[in-house]
């Protein structure tokens, strides 16, 4: 998306000159009863007095996005995609609604608002729809009137009105996009932990909280598990360079500040390790190795709008290859479907599939300018008898594909490894 379809049309820059705008996020075991709501609306209060306005982005009560789902599934043995967002979506209108009256009630001048009503404009990838626009000069005439605006997350809708839902964990996005459209100084994404840590701090007690860190390095703890962000929303911050401060909402502490990258980020070899389960892998044996054979694969899959992750292709014994690559495994049954179909197609002679692997990240910049982070990766791994599946590189980070249960585990052993402990053991 370009940035210009993000800015204000109609800016009225006489009205608008120094309105500082603070935006707020709050996930869903921030917002998940009355009380937590009524630690919201503090944090609202306290961002009313560092900013002229403040717009707070809300998720799903915990566990409603869940519910909602789980009923689509009840209803339907193949449930609507556009009718699931549609449904999905009013797990937010409840939580906004609500937390507005509590606003109200303080005597603050709120009102809340769905993506269709300011609207927030999205592609028609229904269930993982990318924000193409969002009318801001509507919200910056709304809050002459209101002082806090309170916004449903995850959601937007179509050019023609359809209701769409931005992928799992996507309140992240919606608040770091309206942050780059209003032109607001930081995005402060406030949850149930102090900031981004070194990893994961539910599965690892010696993580450790990050005072700063790279967009690029939390791009790829994003994207290879870490939840703490959507990794859209980090993708949005990168590019229309938002500092975003993680911080939680049960705690006064400073939290995180995701930036720009600086000289002093370089001198951390590996700065953290992240780790994602929902991974899925599929190997396509005695694939005839010709070129355009991984068109021919990976073609149909991206044509379904289907991320494929880690690829590897063994080598070629007489003139055929096994072919293995890794999905997420929600779409397992559709890839499983269009593999068979290739594998009629190409001759390929069968395919298999295992749900029981996960894979575990290193990531720092730092690694850019040294060598040898993978070998004392792999060695401290199966020291501990860790088989390694699948390996993937780039330049700053290293995946590693193992079966689940080994998970928590290698997490401990990696960060211990690149010294990411605090001094006592995980
Ligand atoms: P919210 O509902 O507020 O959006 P999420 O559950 O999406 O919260 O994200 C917060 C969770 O992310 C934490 O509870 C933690 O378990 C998980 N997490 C994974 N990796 C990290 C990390 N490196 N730093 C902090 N939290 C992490
Ligand atoms: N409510 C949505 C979810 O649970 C979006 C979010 O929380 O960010 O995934
Ligand atoms: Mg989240």
């Amino acid at each position: 998306m370009a940035l210009r379809a993000l800015k204000p049309q109609g800016w009225n820059r006489e009205r608008d000159k120094g309105m500082k705008i603070l935006i707020q996020k709050f996930g869903g075991t921030s917002v998940a009863d009355r009380d937590c709501m009524t630690r919201v609306r503090a944090k609202v209060e306290d961002g009313l007095k560092r900013a002229d306005k403040v717009i707070a982005v809300l998720s799903a009560r915990a566990g409603d996005t869940n519910r909602l789902l789980a009923l689509a599934d009840e209803w339907s043995a193949t449930p609507d995609m556009a009718e699931c967002d549609s449904l999905v979506s009013t797990g937010e209108q409840v939580s906004i609604s609500l937390f507005t009256m509590l606003l109200k009630d303080a005597g603050i001048r709120a009102r809340s608002l769905l993506g269709w009503q300011i609207p927030i404009t999205t592609d028609e990838h229904f269930g993982r729809a990318r924000i193409r626009a969002i009318k801001s000069d509507v919200l910056r005439t709304l809050l002459t009137e209101y002082d806090v605006l309170v916004i449903a997350g995850f959601q937007g809708c179509t050019e023609d009105g359809r209701i769409t839902t931005l992928g799992r964990g996507g309140s992240d996005t919606s608040a770091v996009a309206l942050a780059a459209a209003l032109d607001s100084a930081e995005c402060e994404i406030y949850t149930d932990v102090e900031g981004v840590y070194t990893t994961d701090p539910n599965i690892c007690s010696t993580a450790r909280k990050m005072e700063r860190v790279a967009y690029e390095e939390m791009l790829e703890m994003a994207s290879m598990g870490a939840k703490v962000l959507h990794i859209r929303s980090v993708e949005f911050a990168k590019k229309y360079k938002v500092p975003v401060r993680v911080r939680s909402t049960f705690s006064d502490d400073p939290g995180t500040l995701v930036t720009q990258e600086d000289s002093s980020m370089e001198a951390v070899l590996v700065s953290g390790i992240a780790y994602d389960k929902d991974q899925a892998r599929v190997t396509l044996r005695d694939v005839p190795d010709v070129p355009g054979m991984a068109a021919a694969l990976f073609g149909p899959l991206s044509e379904k709008g289907i991320l494929v992750d880690m690829i590897v292709q063994n080598t070629s014994q007489d003139g055929h290859t096994d072919m293995t690559f890794t999905i997420s495994r929600k779409d397992l049954k559709q890839t499983l479907e269009i593999m068979d179909e290739v594998a009629r197609k190409t001759g390929a002679s069968e395919v298999l599939h295992d749900v029981s692997v996960a894979k575990v990240s290193a990531i720092g910049v730092g690694m850019r300018n040294h060598s040898g982070v993978a070998a004392r990766a792999f060695a401290a791994l199966t020291q501990e008898g860790i088989n390694i599946l699948m390996i993937s590189t780039s330049e700053i980070k290293i995946t590693i594909l193992i079966q689940e249960k080994y998970v928590e585990l290698a997490v401990r052993i990696l960060h211990d490894t690149f010294g990411l402990d605090w001094d006592i053991g995980c």
